[in-house]
């Protein structure tokens, strides 16, 4: 199951450039995974600070 980012999403950008395939990208209001794309490596989770990545 690929991660998912949450509303509590503040638009900081930090897990963009942390994603080893580049599946994050600006979305509005709040940033998104591409669910193709993402391997579950679970790098987003670790540099977001309001926890908003979540693998559900
Ligand atoms: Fe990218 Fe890993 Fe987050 Fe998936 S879990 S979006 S591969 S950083
Ligand atoms: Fe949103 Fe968290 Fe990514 Fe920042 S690190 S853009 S708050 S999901």
């Amino acid at each position: 199951m690929a991660y998912k980012i949450s509303d509590d999403c503040v638009s900081c950008g930090a897990c963009e450039a942390e994603c080893p395939v580049s599946a994050i990208s600006e979305g509005d209001g709040k940033y998104v995974i591409d669910a193709d794309a993402c391997v579950e490596c679970g790098a987003c989770a670790g540099v977001c600070p309001v926890g908003a990545p979540s693998a559900e």
